[in-house]
């Protein structure tokens, strides 16, 4: 799909303006400027006849908050546009968007192969929960082709991967993965939560299924949880490999009472018609329509906050690199790192707004160096207007042994920068005098 081809507004409309505008038409909500909120929980169905037909999939309209709302609805089809997304689905939070993107596709005897880089959150699932409802994942040894490739068995339903991983900054070789996925049958999801679409569209790549946490710098305001996920629609969902989607059932019968999959009704978006009306339906992750307008004010400004943010990230990264207190920076976009290849193919903007650095000190000292920041915020959020900082290995990443957290690329002395929208010399001078209170040289102000 060319750029140009994305407009439900109109022909040829440009990201920019997709995330302003895309997918609401004022003339279809009392010519509101704003997308409205509807704050409801329910639908008038009008009379018999009609409900019948939306219960029968017949005729598409709003029911009941928990399954869709017009105001969730424009965030889904205005990220669905901004991602070369054939459908997407708002849910309640980002840990939703991922562990349903996982138990769409694989129940009881189902196995994943996924990315050793990935949030605390996502490796804890993967590890500790899905086993005991019959899903077992296998981590690679690292993201390299081959080694993803040796863990692929003949019931491995999905690839799993972080597009820029939390923390480590590793940028996946989305491509090269959603090739080797295809040539078995099964389908690449990729968390694009650190990239946003605006540095990665990953379905372009040849992902198939992306997952977001638009509590992070798609909203870029830090004050709403929501998460997404968005499907390309290429995926061939009936190979044979994914009874969710090609089974009959009951709830899906037509006028002749005859059972159908959905694949049959919804044959160009069936993995996020599959997300509503069975696991939203069901388990009932939802996203307010608050939730969902918040994050359509902050998606409205994503470039340029990103673009500010890329340019926060460069300073304080020199900066960083020039003080005796660090000993490594760890930031795709550098020229040593050895992502940067993968970084300047898939994200030639840059590679996101958050990165990791070694404390050249011990626990004790990078305690005290915590303490000390006063404009960078201690927090385990990423991705706001606000600097934030955070000890991985304390706090985000604490539910990973201290061998899986080295394997993750967090060892003990990471400190993980989230870089906002502040003057970046204000967050330089904040560091500096952080490093001097925690090594005792700050001469009081
Ligand atoms: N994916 C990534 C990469 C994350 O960093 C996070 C949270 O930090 C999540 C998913 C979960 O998102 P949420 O906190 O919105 O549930």
């Amino acid at each position: 799909m060319t750029e140009n081809a994305l407009g439900e507004t109109g022909p040829g409309y440009r990201f920019d303006t997709l995330k302003v505008r895309g997918s609401y038409d004022p003339g279809a909500h009392q010519q509101a400027s704003s997308v409205p909120i509807y704050q409801t929980a329910s639908w008038e169905m009008g009379d018999a006849a009609r409900g019948e037909r939306l219960f029968r999939q017949e005729e598409l309209g709003f029911l009941y908050t928990r399954v869709g709302n017009p105001t969730v609805d424009v965030l889904e089809r205005r990220v669905a546009q901004l991602d070369g997304a054939a459908g997407a689905i708002a849910l309640a939070s980002g840990m939703a968007a991922v562990s349903y993107s996982i138990l769409n596709l694989a129940d009881s005897g189902g196995h994943i192969v996924a990315s050793p880089y990935l949030y605390g959150g996502s490796f804890d699932l993967f590890k500790s929960i899905l086993p005991r409802y019959g899903i077992i994942t296998e981590f690679a040894r690292s993201l390299d082709v081959a080694d993803v490739q040796a863990l692929i068995r003949p019931n491995t339903k999905a690839l799993f991967v972080e597009s820029i991983a939390n923390p480590s900054g590793h940028v996946a070789d989305i491509a090269g993965l959603a090739d080797l996925a295809h040539r078995n049958g099964i389908p690449l999801i990729v968390d694009n939560t650190f990239a946003t679409p605006y540095l990665i569209q990953p379905l372009r790549h040849g992902a198939d299924i992306v997952v977001y946490s638009a509590t992070k710098g798609l909203s870029g305001h830090g004050s709403v949880i929501a998460g997404l996920i968005c499907e390309g629609g290429a995926f061939d969902w009936g190979n044979g490999k994914f009874p969710p989607f090609t089974d009959k059932g009951y709830t899906l019968r037509d006028r002749n009472d005859v059972h159908r999959s959905f694949l049959e009704v919804f044959p160009e978006t069936p993995f996020t018609a599959r997300v509503r009306l069975a696991l939203l339906n069901y388990l009932g992750a939802a996203l307010g329509p608050f939730d969902a307008y918040l994050a359509l004010l902050g998606l409205e400004t994503l470039s340029e906050r990103i673009e500010k943010q890329l340019a926060n990230v460069k300073a304080v990264i020199a900066y960083l690199q020039g003080s005796e207190h660090v000993s490594w920076v760890d930031y795709a976009g550098l020229p040593e790192s050895p992502n940067h290849a993968l970084a300047s193919r898939y994200a030639p903007k840059g590679p996101g707004t958050i990165f990791t650095f070694g404390f050249k000190g011990s626990i004790a000292e990078q305690e005290a160096f915590l303490d000390a920041t006063r404009l960078f915020s201690y927090q385990v959020n990423v991705g706001d207007a606000k600097s934030l900082i955070v000890n991985n290995a304390k706090t985000t990443h604490s539910e990973l042994t201290p061998d899986e957290q080295v394997d993750s690329g967090l060892p003990p002395e990471t400190v993980r920068l989230s870089i906002g929208l502040e003057d970046p010399r204000d967050l330089i001078e904040d560091l500096d005098q952080a490093f001097a209170a925690a090594f005792g040289t700050r001469s009081e102000a």
